[in-house]
């Protein structure tokens, strides 16, 4: 048997974290087996269902690297299908035309919140006469299909995350609505219904999805029997939950893969800890892992049943780490839209080869990519600004020295490198006898306004190389 696994996302928003996240598990398992992972929008609602999400959807997973093998197929273009395969269940006396009212249904309804009942549909129209039916239209009243539920049927399923799962036929609420009408005829179906068809269409073979789902799995399998079909296996993944238990929503800050990515995290980075949230594999000391390396050891024994709560802190450590083993080249060409959207242009003196020095230097303190914006801001001014502390030490009885020093050292013209700049350093520690520290502060504090930064002659080079550190001793010093 061919693994054959889907994706099925509703366009009605941004790629959400939690879809990513299914997306993650269900290529691991494909990849992991040498199957098909297919991608299909689930785009029958069209008031809420959009292009633009659409497309959001289509390059997030793209963006991630999650590629996908058959699709996108789209639930909007096979509406002829799914009315084929509701016309079947109708002709098999397994689907029925349900014409009772929204007043009927309300009513119905309250009468069984006032008994402390669960609300279900009780199936009143199940066994209606032609008689009765022809009088229902003749009313001018409109129907929806419902598929016929068994209270006494048990469903029982055995999952891969959760083990051996049971429903009563009598939890399901009744009847299910599996279409509505459209000009007399059948016309939309519902989500559990065309999710069906199409699983049973493309094959798929493994069902794996979030854990909010599992009481539509009881409801598709007895779909599954009705058309003969025998069910996939199902895995319910557990739900993405913020630090207090409750589920992630937007107030914790991002739940869109965009939002992610705007926040300034790597694909790699978000794929990695998307898979540690709710797995975790074999050998736990590990946690970078590519896609390709976690496909190897991924399965469905080492995903955990209980929610999965998101840790910020985590996930910037995650990219943090892909960030620092970056090429310095691919790390610049990420950076270079964030600086641009600061409006700091990298031309002229600040090309592209100054700048991928400087990506050097501050890249191995970026926790998130905009961060390179302020970190990078002291190397671009032609002005500088002092911090409070910098002006504290720039007050400092020898600053003027060490700076006045350096700058007669600096007068002979003589290109700096490393190896000059540490000795001008030392130089001056043994002139004016001061620890390497003060000194350093000192120079740190003119040179960039700041009295902590990354490393100090890296720095000083940096600005030598656009002219700037002489102009900056001399404005400490004036
Ligand atoms: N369209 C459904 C969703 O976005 C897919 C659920 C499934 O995988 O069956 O939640």
């Amino acid at each position: 048997m061919t693994v054959r696994v889907r994706i099925a996302p509703s366009p009605t928003g941004n790629l959400h974290i939690g879809t990513a996240r299914t997306a993650v598990f269900n290529w691991l398992f494909a990849r992991h087996h040498g199957g098909k992972f297919i991608l299909r929008i689930e785009d029958t609602d069209q008031e809420r269902s959009r292009p633009e999400f659409t497309e959001n959807i289509l390059n997030g997973l793209r963006w991630l690297g999650l590629h996908w093998d058959e699709g996108p197929f789209f639930q909007s273009q096979r509406l002829d299908i799914y009315k084929q395969a509701v016309q079947k269940l109708l002709d098999q006396g397994l689907a029925y035309r349900c014409y009772t009212t929204s007043e009927e249904l309300d009513a119905m309804r309250e009468a069984q919140q006032a008994r402390k009942q669960a609300p279900r549909y009780d199936n009143r129209h199940r066994d209606l006469t032609p008689e009765q039916e022809t009088a229902f239209q003749a009313e001018g009243r409109s129907f929806v299909i419902r598929f016929k539920i068994d209270d006494e049927r048990e469903i029982i399923w055995n999952d891969l995350v959760r083990g051996k799962m049971v429903w009563k036929g009598s939890d399901l609420g009744g009847d299910m609505v599996i279409a509505r009408a459209s000009e007399g005829g059948i016309g939309q179906p519902l989500y559990n219904f065309a999710v069906v068809v199409d699983d049973m269409d493309m094959a798929i073979t493994h069902v794996i999805r979030g854990e909010d789902h599992i009481a539509n799995t009881a409801k598709q399998i007895l779909l599954y029997e009705a058309f003969g079909a025998k069910p996939p296996e199902f895995g319910h993944t557990p739900l993405i939950l913020n630090k207090d238990g409750s589920k992630l929503s937007k107030r914790d800050g991002a739940t869109s893969v965009t939002e992610f990515q705007q926040l300034g995290f790597t694909a790699e980075a978000i794929v990695n800890y998307m898979m540690l949230l709710g797995w975790s594999p074999p050998d736990t000391t590990q946690e970078i892992f590519s896609l390709e390396e976690a496909a190897k050891i991924f399965s469905f024994d080492r995903v955990n049943k209980a929610g999965a709560k998101f840790d910020w802190d985590k996930l910037d450590w995650i990219n943090s780490q892909y960030i620092h083993a970056m090429p310095v080249e691919k790390l610049t060409d990420m950076l270079l839209p964030y600086m641009e959207a600061s409006g700091q242009k990298i031309e002229g003196k600040y090309d592209r080869a100054w700048f991928e020095q400087l990506v050097a230097m501050i890249g191995a303190s970026l926790t998130r990519l905009p961060e390179a914006v302020e970190m990078a801001k002291p190397f671009f001014s032609d002005t500088i600004t002092y911090s409070e502390e910098a002006q504290t030490q720039l007050q400092n009885p020898q600053a003027k020295d060490i700076l006045t020093a350096v700058t007669q050292a600096l007068a002979n013209g003589e290109p700096l490198t490393a190896e000059s700049a540490n000795a001008i350093i030392k130089q001056i520690m043994k002139a004016h006898n001061l620890k390497k520290g003060a000194v350093m502060k000192t120079i740190r504090a003119a040179l960039t306004g700041e009295v902590h930064g990354p490393d100090l002659i890296q720095s000083w080079l940096l600005l030598h190389q656009i002219g700037q550190d002489q102009p900056r001793f001399a404005n400490a010093i004036a």
